[in-house]
């Protein structure tokens, strides 16, 4: 394999004990020569904002955009709760994602079957679950204008709008994961009573007549989807939707599977048009932890798992990426667990301890 280059923002909280495992896990990954992935590391968030008055400062951008993945812990904390919203450790998150232009966010749900029985749902409703959401992520209604407060008619407003083009790319790339996977492929609007439903429903029904060969395309409405979802969440392998439904059903599908510290994500740009490659940001989904934060109680396997789809969708790396998932699931069924998902007959380790596990099962 050649050298990748994989930018780590550990950002703050627990941020920096989870970048600790990835580092750990990487290196053990190298050292195996299952991957030659060389890591390199910028301030980030609000501990980039104390050094330098900017939670992304220009270096770290430059870094972002340079590397071939970057690999985010958290960011945030009380301590920054004060800083002037567009300097806070959230809005260096949110500027790095439009600078990526990372428009596809992806949201696996798995569920390890160690974990079955600590999901909300009866087990044999999510045993074997395995579904990936793709949300849209950079238009929408938390973009649309008009929006604001219109004091003149004393009305609020928000604007949902698509452009034919944001649809299509985020459905290209629910193709490519469905032909990927298990070849079913939901896409999920309200065509029912929504000018953006019945426009995104054309656009991906016209898209998969010319380059869905393979893919089953089903439609179905939000709300249905969300009752499916509590329902039956087997009958799911790919859905894609808009950034708003996408927000709630992601959100909905992932806590099937247990703890926030289990959930990965990536979110993706189009494919550069001369190298193929996409920008590709992996984040775990949960927040920076500030009542765990430096006391080695966090949960690495969030970052581990996103790791992992760094290692499949960046580094063409699957084999990698099914050895650390592998890894994973097999500390799981031993009962060794971080606080947060242990039961009355686990092993409880701190995050160090948990990587050290997974290390050894590589
Ligand atoms: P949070 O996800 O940080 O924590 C919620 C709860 O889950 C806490 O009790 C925490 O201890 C627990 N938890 C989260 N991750 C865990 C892990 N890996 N292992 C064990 N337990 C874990 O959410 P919050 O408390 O609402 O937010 C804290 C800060 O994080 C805020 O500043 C918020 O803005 C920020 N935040 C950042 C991101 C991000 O960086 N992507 C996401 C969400 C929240």
């Amino acid at each position: 394999m050649t050298n990748n280059t994989l930018l780590l923002l550990p950002g703050d909280g627990i941020g920096q004990e989870i970048a600790r495992a990835a580092t750990q896990v990487i290196d053990a990954l190298n050292q195996s020569q299952r991957t030659a992935i060389e890591v390199r590391t910028a301030d980030f968030g609000g501990t980039a904002y104390d050094r330098t008055g900017s939670p992304l400062p220009p270096a770290t951008l430059d870094a972002a955009m340079d590397a071939d993945a970057v690999l985010m812990g958290a960011v945030g904390g009380p301590q920054w709760d004060d800083v002037p919203r567009a300097l806070r450790p959230e809005a260096g998150l949110l500027g790095l994602r439009k600078a990526m232009d990372v428009f596809a966010n992806l949201r696996p749900a798995v569920c390890f079957p160690a974990l079955a029985a600590s999901s909300s749902l009866k087990q044999e409703l999510v045993e074997g679950l395995d579904l990936m959401i793709v949300r849209e992520l950079t238009a929408g209604v938390y973009f649309g204008t008009p929006r604001g407060h219109d004091p003149e008619n004393n009305r609020v407003i928000d604007t949902q709008s698509y452009t034919q083009a944001e649809i299509e790319r985020v459905a290209r790339v629910a193709f490519d994961l469905a032909r990927a996977r298990g070849g079913k492929l939901h896409s999920v609007e309200k065509a029912n009573v929504m000018e953006t439903g019945a426009f995104w429903r054309k656009v991906v029904t016209d898209l998969h007549a010319k380059e869905g060969a393979g893919i089953e395309l089903h439609h179905m409405y939000a709300d249905n989807c969300a009752m499916q979802l509590v329902r039956a969440p087997k009958q799911f392998d790919v859905i894609v939707t808009d950034n708003l439904f996408g927000d709630l059903l992601s959100d909905c599908a992932a806590m099937l599977t247990g703890s926030l510290g289990m959930l990965p994500s990536a979110s993706l740009s189009s494919p550069d048009p001369t190298t193929g490659r996409r920008r590709a940001l992996y984040e775990p989904v949960h927040g920076s932890a500030p009542d765990i934060a430096g006391q080695d109680k966090a949960n690495p396997c969030a970052m581990l798992a996103s790791l992992s789809m760094a290692l499949r969708y960046s580094f063409a790396g699957a084999d990698a990426a099914d050895v650390l998932d592998g890894a994973i699931a097999r500390v799981l069924a031993d009962n060794v667990r971080t606080q947060d998902i242990a039961n009355d007959a686990s092993t409880v380790v701190g995050c160090t301890a948990m990587t050290q596990h997974i290390i050894a099962q590589l």
